[in-house]
């Protein structure tokens, strides 16, 4: 099994396989490539390139795909979507200049950075996009709507992959094992002709009920053709750390998620810093540790472990 970090600033952490930069996350601001981490980027969810072009957002019949979170208002009016819970704006991703932007933003990367993870590279949701350009390509498609969208996605990936060439692509996948055709577009045998790896982040402040999660880590690792990633949450930006998981439940979750036989697992967390503070926490934590062994996950103990030598 791999670790690694998921960060939203360009310092690497220590005592993990590999660190991700948030180069380009979904507020949609653009930072500097790192040479010493891999780069992910938020293609069309992007709260900033929708704040520039309002009118190239993503459509359903119920209307478009403004988030509800902390929106902008339009004329003291929240704009966003109450029919989805959509945690940011979603592009339509036929739009050839959001596609060329992004596309021109991850050739960028991929020649400075050892590889390239993509988020929100699909539908916003089940009913996006019905703009009039959508509408036009899927009649002219001949395909049926599902199809077609499912074409759409894994054609954008295709376009990537060429782009990135031989280094590696993460791929990271909304957490619907069922419908995620029907949703997002995700065809998962095509995508996996084209991703190295799967990224499925499952981000929560909370950590309680493991068992959930780990149905959901084995279910993806059954489905997909590729080596599967998890993403766990430790802290992210300007985060309340009394809101944020305890410990013992990110260790727990950890432990049950490596015995479904993933590939690896991510934490993401604001900075090196953070990821500090969980690896000296995690260490500190014996009782937990001590209760996890045996469950089957050995190789988050064994990385806990080999985190004492970093303090
Ligand atoms: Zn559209």
């Amino acid at each position: 099994m791999k670790f690694g970090t998921f960060l939203y600033k360009p310092q690497p952490a220590e005592g993990v396989d590999i660190n991700f930069y948030r180069i380009k996350p979904e507020s949609g601001t653009v930072g500097t490539p790192n040479p010493n981490m891999l780069t992910n980027i938020a293609v069309f969810g992007d709260n900033e390139l929708t704040q520039k072009h309002p009118e190239w957002i993503s459509i359903s019949k119920d209307g478009p795909a403004f988030r509800r979170l902390t929106p902008p208002k339009v004329n003291g009016i929240n704009p966003g979507n109450k029919k989805y819970t959509l945690r940011w704006d979603v592009l339509c991703m036929t739009n050839p200049e959001v596609r060329e932007y992004n596309l021109k933003l991850i050739k960028e990367c991929a020649d400075k950075t050892p590889g390239i993870s993509i988020s929100s590279q699909h539908f916003a949701d089940h009913g996006f996009c019905v703009c009039p350009r959508c509408i036009e390509l899927w009649r002219t498609s001949g395909l049926n709507w599902y199809d077609w969208r499912a074409q759409t996605v894994t054609d954008f990936l295709k376009e990537v992959k060429e782009i990135v060439a031989s280094k590696p692509l993460y791929v990271n996948l909304l957490p619907d094992p069922v419908l995620g055709r029907e949703r997002f577009g995700y065809d998962f045998d095509a995508l996996a002709e084209y991703a190295d790896a799967f990224v499925v982040p499952m981000f929560s402040k909370a950590y309680p009920s493991p068992w959930y999660w780990e149905m959901l880590a084995r279910a993806f690792k059954s489905k997909l053709k590729k080596p599967v990633f998890t993403n766990l949450y430790v802290r992210g930006p300007n985060d309340d750390p009394k809101q944020t998981p305890p410990v013992k439940d990110l260790l727990t979750v950890a432990v049950r998620i490596a015995r479904t036989g993933v590939d690896g697992i991510i934490f993401l967390a604001e900075n090196a810093d953070r990821i500090r503070d969980f690896q000296k926490a995690a260490i500190q934590s014996t009782d937990v540790l001590q209760e996890l062994d045996g469950y089957g996950g050995d190789e988050v103990l064994d990385l806990v472990e080999k985190w004492k030598s970093l303090f």
